[in-house]
């Protein structure tokens, strides 16, 4: 298992295999590509532009795809994905990172906000003149935008998901299937504010292997730490290694935070010892090599 970052600082750090830059955020906040980096572009969540022009956003009939809707339970505010100027900014600021030496894109939040949108007039229209039925014109819409979005990257093409391994395809216009032969590998983010209680984080790791018919790699928060939660971490993150994934992620702020991690893990002889203990080699390979650096 390789171990990786996402980051919100466009640098390496040593001792980590995969680095993953969040070049776009749902913000709107979009920065300079990370040479060298998998750059994680989010796509059709852009609160600033949304704020800008509320017309783009997705609507349904319980309202509009923002944050402050509390008919839904939206984390984020979400532009409708059939906007063609909208798609094609993005779509441009892909092409535009690809101009530079980066590794390659991930695309993050390319789906529908949910199951009721999005019900705008040209949506309507779009879906009248497909003839599908409603999941499957938002599947293949979806699906469209993610191939256009490829087609733009030269390096390593990867996607996030919302983590539902069920119901992804009619919540959201997330198609595993046809995703898969586009996609390099899939990126789980299996976010939360500690790892206390873990059970959730290795059920869903499982049923994504499983589901997914590319290499997988999981995400957990590695922000906000402290010792406690960076024990529960590393241990959940021990756990991980024992499943056929391609790599676990972990999300940080910056480089320091990253090593705060490895640091942890190689000075802790506690840690260390639970790791001989119970035989988590793959983990004990990983904080062997860190115990080079740090
Ligand atoms: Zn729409």
């Amino acid at each position: 298992m390789k171990i990786g970052l996402v980051t919100y600082a466009p640098e390496k750090v040593d001792g980590y295999d995969i680095h993953v830059y969040y070049s776009k955020w749902s913000d709107g906040q979009a920065c300079p590509a990370a040479k060298n980096m998998q750059n994680d572009v989010t796509c059709f969540c852009d609160a600033k532009a949304i704020r800008e022009d509320p017309s783009i956003a997705a609507v349904s009939r319980n309202g509009s795809a923002l944050r402050k809707n509390r008919l839904f339970n939206l984390p984020f505010d979400y532009v409708c994905p059939t906007n063609p100027q909208y798609r094609n900014k993005v779509l441009d600021y892909i092409d535009d990172l690809n101009k530079e030496d980066i590794e390659g894109v991930t695309l993050n939040l390319y789906h529908f906000p949910d199951e009721e949108f999005c019900v705008c007039p040209r949506c309507m229209e779009l879906w009248r003149k497909s003839g599908l039925n409603w999941t499957e014109w938002r599947a293949q819409t979806i699906t469209e935008f993610i191939k256009e979005a490829k087609a733009k990257v030269k390096g390593t093409f990867a996607v996030e998901m919302f983590p539902d391994p069920l119901m992804a395809k009619e919540r959201f216009g997330i198609d595993f299937e046809a995703i898969a032969e586009l996609v390099d590998y899939f990126h789980v983010p299996l976010s939360s504010r500690d790892y206390f209680t873990n059970y959730w984080v290795d059920l869903l790791t499982r049923d994504f292997i499983k589901l997914l018919k590319k290499p997988v790699v999981v995400e957990l928060s590695g922000e906000m730490l402290t010792d406690e939660k960076a024990s529960a971490l590393l241990k959940t993150v021990a756990y991980l290694s024992r499943h056929d994934l391609m790599g676990t992620l972990l999300l940080v702020h910056d480089s320091e935070n990253a090593k705060q991690i490895a640091r942890y893990a190689v000075h802790n002889s506690e840690f260390r010892e639970w790791l001989s203990r119970y035989e988590f080699t793959e983990m004990n390979r990983i904080v062997d090599n860190w115990a080079k650096l740090y």
